[in-house]
């Protein structure tokens, strides 16, 4: 996020905000807005470098988690464990110790951790028209259509360097630089649905010991439909204006939405997480990333990811639902 007169001031830095950290320190981002608070705080460890390899069970009850281990060996307990690790590695440290724990044979979420994978079916388009193109901001809209409810088409904050980078290397490079002066970027992402097939599963229950993703999107067909649909159309309405347009679908391995495998409801016979972030079945484990997400609408998730932790988070501090007087 930008406050946008002193942005401005910044021509250079404002037109490459889009994915680039800001050395002026002008974005809200991880390091301005939460880490360099943190410092000085002596109830505080940030440890970085070492992945959480397993969940401990507590010696007394499997539906307790003690702790966790790093990859270096390396233990760390605490009475309630907020899992963060995001939509492809939560599920795995919860499956693999379900498994471990004998757990999957018996708790009812086990078999939904994983499950309903997803992420924004996406398509980057390229759009010239003859003036070249000035705006310092460019990601500042996000647009929808009735026809389109799971849809939204948003410009790419990117100025007309990165877009030339876009343009394929046969192009004479003075000839890319050209047309990326006088181009618009935009995503167009339709929210996929969700399939219980689409998911994540851990090392262990596979044959060849590695974990896998198993997405298929043809198991989404009205959603992919309406994207084809909905780029068709927007590509249409550009041309309308005068504008030539290219589009190119991003894969699975480009996606940057991954959400879901953690899903939260009510009920534990179809839901992961209850309305607490807590894991049905598990007394002191908090989910706080985009896993939870039971659906991702048709705008970025970061928002609603953040909302979501830090509801969890003021709920914890209030002393009537912490479990085991943890802090
Ligand atoms: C280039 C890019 C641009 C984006 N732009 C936008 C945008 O403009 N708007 C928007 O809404 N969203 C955007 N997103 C998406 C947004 O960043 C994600 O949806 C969001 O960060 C997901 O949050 P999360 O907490 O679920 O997971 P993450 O942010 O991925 O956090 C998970 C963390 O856990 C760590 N981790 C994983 N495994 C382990 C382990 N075993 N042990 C310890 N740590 C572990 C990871 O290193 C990571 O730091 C963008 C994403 C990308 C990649």
């Amino acid at each position: 996020m930008f406050v946008e007169d002193v942005t401005l001031e910044n021509d250079n830095e404002a037109r490459h905000f889009d994915g680039f950290a800001s050395v002026a320190g002008l974005k809200a981002e991880g390091q301005t807005s939460l880490l360099s608070q943190l410092k000085g705080y002596d109830n505080l460890r940030l440890l970085t470098g070492h992945a959480v390899q397993h969940l401990l069970g507590s010696d007394t009850d499997t539906r307790q988690i003690a702790g966790v281990m790093l990859d270096n060996g390396q233990c760390f307990t605490a009475d309630t464990i907020l899992l963060a690790a995001g939509a492809m590695h939560s599920p795995r440290l919860l499956q693999d110790y379900l498994n471990v724990s004998g757990l999957s044979d018996t708790l009812p979420v086990a078999k939904l951790v994983g499950r309903y994978f997803k992420r924004h079916i996406l398509t980057a388009m390229l759009t010239f028209s003859l003036g070249p193109k000035t705006d310092a901001l460019r990601k500042t809209t996000a647009w929808f259509h009735d026809r389109f409810p799971h849809s939204s088409v948003q410009p790419l904050g990117f100025s007309e360097d990165v877009l030339t980078t876009l343009i394929p290397r046969i192009v004479p490079r003075f000839i890319a630089r050209w047309l990326g002066k006088r181009a618009y970027g935009f995503f167009l992402q339709t929210e996929e649905g969700s399939h219980p097939d689409n998911r994540v599963v851990a090392k262990n229950q596979t044959t060849m010991g590695l974990p896998k993703l198993d997405y298929d999107l043809k198991r989404l067909v009205n959603a992919k439909q309406e994207h084809v649909q909905m780029v068709r159309n927007f590509q249409s309405t550009l041309s309308k204006a005068g504008c030539i347009s290219f589009t190119k679908s991003i894969p699975l391995a480009g996606t940057a939405h991954a959400c879901g495998t953690l899903i939260s409801g009510n009920d534990p016979q179809t839901s992961v997480v209850d309305a607490a972030g807590k894991v049905h079945g598990i007394d002191n484990v908090y989910v706080v990333d985009g896993s939870i997400m039971p659906r991702i609408s048709r705008v970025n998730p970061a928002l609603t990811i953040y909302a979501w932790s830090l509801r969890i988070a003021d709920q914890l501090l209030q002393p009537t639902i912490i479990k085991k007087g943890g802090q």
